[in-house]
Formats: C-alpha cells, sequence, structure tokens
C-alpha cells in the first residue's frame, strides 16, 4: 500500500477534503411544523484513497444496538489512518427514532421498503432518496444494522445474497457465521445498493428498544476486520469467519403457538431444538390445559419471542435446520463464549451446560471436602 496522500474529496452535495472528519445534520425532509427533518452523518475521509464504505443504522427507529456501534466507529477512526473513506449514517428514520417506532410515524410507512426512492413519491420515498443519493450511491460497500423487531429477539447474524460474490465477500470479511441467504425485499436498501454494484450486508443483533454491550463490541470488532480487509485501515485481518452456516430459504421455520396461555420453553443451554421433541408447553393459569409444541426438524433457534405470554397464532422461535457437524461447532461457542455474544438466551428451559455442569460438581466436591476437614 501506498503512503502517498493520494486520497480524494468525498461529494455528497458539499465536499469533504481528504485527512477531514466532519459531523454534520443533513435535511431529509421536513416535519409536520415544516422544520427540517435532519440525519446525523459523520463522513471520516482518509488521507490515502481506498474503498468507501458505509456504515447505517435506526433504519428501523426502535432499533439502537446499532447506533451505538456507528457512533463508537464515527469516534475511533482517524482520517489520518484511513485510507479510503467511512461514512456513517447514524439514524436513518429520524421521525421513527424520536417516537421509539420502527417505521415513519403517522402512516406506518417501511423506510426500508422505500429504496432507492423517488423524488415524487410518497413521504418515505422522498427521505430515501435523498439518503440514497448523497450518501450511499457514493460508497463501494456497505453495512446496515438491525435487530430483531419489537416483543422479538434474535441472534447476532448477517442477511445478505450470497449468490452475489461480491456480496458474499463482505459478509465474509464482517466474519458472518450465521448467514440468512436472500436478495431481500423490493424497496429494501441493501438489496437496491447490492443490485447497483454496492455490495450491501444486513447485520441483525438483539432486541428492539434494549443497548446490548457485548453484541455491541462483536460487531465493531468485524467491522474493524472488514476495515482492514479492505484495506481501509492497516491492521491484520481474517478472510472468513472460522465457522458459518449459509441458511437457504426452505431451510427455516417460523414455529408459531398453537394455544394462548403461558410459554415455558423446554429447550436449552444451548440454542437448539431437536425434531419431534418438545419447544415449548403453553399452559393456562390452573394448567389443567397444556400445549406441546414441537420441532418440525432439529435446529438452530436463530429468534424467539421476548415475551412469555402468547396466542394462536405468535411466533414463538424462529428455527433453521442443522446437522450434526453444525451442532457440534454451535455447542462448542457456547461452551467457549456463552451466549453472550450470539445472542441474549436469558430464557430457556435448561441454563446449564453440561461443561458448566462439572465445573459446579467439582466446585461442590471440594466445597465438602473443606467441611469435611473439621469433623
Ligand atoms: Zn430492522
Amino acid at each position: 500500500m501506498s503512503n502517498t496522500n493520494n486520497g480524494e474529496a468525498f461529494r455528497y452535495d458539499a465536499e469533504v477534503r481528504p485527512g477531514e472528519k466532519r459531523h454534520i445534520m443533513y435535511e431529509v425532509g421536513e416535519s409536520f411544523l415544516g422544520d427540517p427533518i435532519e440525519i446525523p452523518v459523520t463522513i471520516i475521509n482518509g488521507t490515502r484513497s481506498g474503498p468507501k464504505v458505509f456504515v447505517s443504522a435506526a433504519m428501523h427507529g426502535d432499533e439502537v444496538n446499532g447506533v451505538k456501534v456507528v457512533q463508537e466507529v464515527a469516534d475511533r477512526y482517524d482520517p489520518q489512518e484511513l485510507a479510503g473513506t467511512i461514512v456513517c449514517l447514524h439514524v436513518l428514520n429520524v421521525p421513527g427514532y424520536r417516537a421509539h417506532m420502527r417505521y415513519l410515524p403517522i402512516y406506518d410507512r417501511d423506510l426500508n421498503r422505500s429504496f432507492p426512492g423517488s423524488e415524487n413519491g410518497n413521504e418515505g420515498r422522498r427521505i430515501a432518496k435523498v439518503i440514497y443519493d448523497r450518501f450511499i450511491s457514493k460508497c463501494d460497500i456497505g453495512v446496515d444494522f438491525h435487530t430483531s423487531t419489537r416483543n422479538k429477539v434474535t441472534i447476532f447474524h448477517t442477511r445478505a445474497d450470497m449468490s452475489d460474490p461480491a456480496v458474499a465477500e463482505v459478509a465474509n470479511a464482517f466474519l458472518s457465521s450465521v448467514v440468512l441467504d436472500g436478495a431481500g425485499a423490493d424497496g429494501m436498501m441493501r438489496r437496491v445498493a447490492s443490485e447497483n454494484g454496492i455490495p450491501t450486508i444486513t447485520v441483525e443483533m438483539g432486541e428492539a428498544h434494549r443497548y446490548q454491550p457485548v453484541l455491541v463490541d462483536v460487531a465493531l470488532e468485524r467491522l474493524h476486520n472488514l476495515f482492514a480487509y479492505f484495506g481501509i485501515i492497516d491492521d491484520e485481518f481474517e478472510s472468513e469467519p472460522v465457522y458459518q452456516r449459509i441458511v437457504g430459504s426452505k431451510e427455516k421455520k417460523w414455529i408459531r403457538s398453537t394455544a394462548g396461555g403461558w410459554i415455558d420453553m423446554d429447550w436449552g443451554p444451548y440454542p437448539i431444538v431437536e425434531e419431534g421433541k418438545s419447544v415449548c408447553t403453553i399452559s393456562d393459569h390452573f394448567k389443567r390445559e397444556q400445549h406441546v409444541v414441537e420441532a418440525p426438524f432439529t435446529g438452530l433457534v436463530v429468534g424467539m419471542a421476548a415475551s412469555p405470554i402468547t396466542v394462536p397464532g405468535q411466533i414463538i422461535a424462529h428455527v433453521v435446520s442443522i446437522d450434526e457437524e453444525d451442532r457440534k461447532v454451535i455447542e462448542e461457542i457456547v461452551d467457549e463464549h456463552g451466549y453472550s455474544t450470539i445472542g441474549t438466551y436469558h430464557w430457556m428451559g435448561r441454563r446449564t451446560t453440561p461443561k458448566e455442569e462439572v465445573e459446579l460438581a467439582r466446585k461442590e466436591m471440594s466445597a465438602a471436602e473443606e467441611a469435611g476437614a473439621d469433623d
């Protein structure tokens, strides 16, 4: 890599010079009061030329883990150390963010079905158009941070069109372990950007309305790896994750509730359900009626309900099929790192892993030996 300062200016409708970091509030629309809707943007333009990458968050206004990721990226990286440009789009859906809502408020427009946007379209499409034209279309690659929707929890995973080699390269550089493969819906930002030659992935992590620092730290480490892989920063990197499970559309299933009542999960301590065995038991208050919900196949739980009370048809778990090899790796990851780095599985049937049970037994034994010394 050349050390000469050959960076180029980054242009949105103003210009950020090489070696400059600029924080701006950029107008993307107007509110009911006629005042501007502005999104916070940080542009870190390296002194040397290189790829331009955008990182974005709060496309859905109540999904806030990514907002912390983007804030930290904007703070941590210095233009003097970059070959290329990092464009931080801190909060894409500012009206939703203000209202703690997923959609653009009042008419419930999904900003993430509004891309690439249009000048004469509805309010969502107009906002999307400004964001897309000014910032996203100026970049080479992108990572868009989401969480599960309200009332659900999700494992840390990536959504990407793995049939596109350029997108797969971004997913791998982000060290994506679990990837839900697919192009995404019409109007989705990552789909539109990827189709236009800006390979973009979506990262899903944790719960809406929550700040989960462990997941944020994992995201920051993986982004650092991605920046190094693409030569934006000068550091060591891995080219692909240690473990990867790419999930096709036919290999996943939403398991839904068959009755109203209280859910007791029957799986754990690993986030795995087994074919034909109980995922959960749903019971009424008197435990007179109990419904067992069985797993249709052996699978990894990538998402689940956040609430223990349910009605027929509500989602209990989102499961992707796995083979024996996958199972071994997943159990190893949990044994070694616990759940914290993959998601928030604080709610499950069994909580201690076999490894933890051995440790507990050892502690109990040595405590018994100490106590025995007085006898
Ligand atoms: Zn989202």
